[in-house]
């Protein structure tokens, strides 16, 4: 690609950035697109979040990812959020507009399209949820309008999962929910349920680990998903293989809430649709390390 004055730029803000994938995709978007764009990677500590986001905006920047740990804490700083983004209370894409940035939240529907994908059909599902941060609340919400019959969540922090629970209850009156410590997972008697695992443990480089490691977990499961990418297989979904459960893993999620944010960024351009398996090979080759 050649850059000139009128190349619009995108970028990402996180702390740290080093690992994330998300240049590497949409600059491969943009390409495949034939859109003059360039996407780069802004380390931002989290003290310097309200500066950054002014910084952007003066910097004519016309939109940025946000991720680890900005989700949430972004919001203040931004003109507006879009209804989805305000009833997950978190955002992963930033759209310039008019004095400021408008907040989205393309992973709730990165993972909606992962799922079906799979093959998976929410509507009617015990899920159980595992974390409840910025991802959690996502997958909560997608859960919760998608017609689960209930969301268990299970986090190390149990009133972390109180209140994502309590604020789906407030939504989605028709959907049980349930809070649980994570060491508590064997008060589940639900069977067939769908997992769909968000917090960080067993991301690289702590690939060793998974939120539970017991075998008689995974019998309570139809289907595991991983949200995290890198390992493409975690623990945890090694564990749900070996007990014979199918799985889904973040990298799809990953591409699914990158194609979502395109869009929002280019109204109008479609993405050929060989982008979505190009864009898997190249994450696919990237070393682990860089990752
Ligand atoms: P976050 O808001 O910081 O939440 C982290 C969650 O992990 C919390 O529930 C936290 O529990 C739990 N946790 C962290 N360390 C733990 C430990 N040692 N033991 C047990 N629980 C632990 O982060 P996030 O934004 O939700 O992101 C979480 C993961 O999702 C990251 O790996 C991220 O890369 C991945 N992700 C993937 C995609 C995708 O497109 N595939 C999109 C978004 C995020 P407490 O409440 O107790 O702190």
């Amino acid at each position: 690609m050649t850059y000139s004055g009128k190349t619009k730029v995108l970028g990402i803000i996180a702390c740290p950035v080093e690992h994330s994938l998300s240049p590497l995709i949409q600059n491969y978007f943009a390409g495949e697109a034939g859109v003059d764009s360039v996407y780069v990677p802004f380390r931002v500590e989290p003290e310097n979040l309200g500066d950054a986001v002014k910084g952007l905006y003066a910097l004519n920047v016309s939109g940025v990812n946000v991720t680890v740990p900005h989700k949430q804490a972004v919001i203040p700083y931004l003109a507006g959020t879009d209804d989805t983004a305000s009833a997950i209370g978190a955002v992963n894409t930033l759209v310039r507009v008019d004095g400021g940035y408008k907040g989205y939240n393309t992973d709730a529907e990165g993972l909606l399209i992962s799922l079906k994908e799979r093959g998976v059909d929410i509507a009617g599902k015990n899920c159980i949820l595992i974390g409840a941060g910025g991802a959690a609340r996502a997958a909560a919400f997608i859960l919760a309008r998608e017609g689960a019959a209930k969301i268990i969540c299970l986090n190390r922090t149990l009133s972390h999962a109180q209140k994502l629970m309590s604020d789906i209850s407030s939504r989605f009156p028709a959907v049980k929910t349930r809070a649980l410590p994570l060491d508590a997972w064997q008060d589940i008697t639900e069977r067939d349920c769908l997992a769909v695992q968000t917090t960080n443990v067993g991301m690289s480089p702590d690939v060793s680990s998974s939120p539970v490691e017991d075998e008689r977990f995974f019998e309570r499961l139809s289907f595991a998903m991983d949200i995290i990418y890198t390992p493409p297989q975690t623990r945890f979904l090694k564990l749900a293989e070996a007990a014979g459960v199918p799985t889904g893993n973040g990298l799809d999620m990953l591409i699914c809430q990158g194609m979502a944010a395109f869009s929002l960024w280019n109204p109008g351009v479609a993405l050929p649709k060989e982008a979505f398996d190009g864009a898997k090979e190249l994450v696919k080759n990237f070393p682990e390390e860089n990752a």
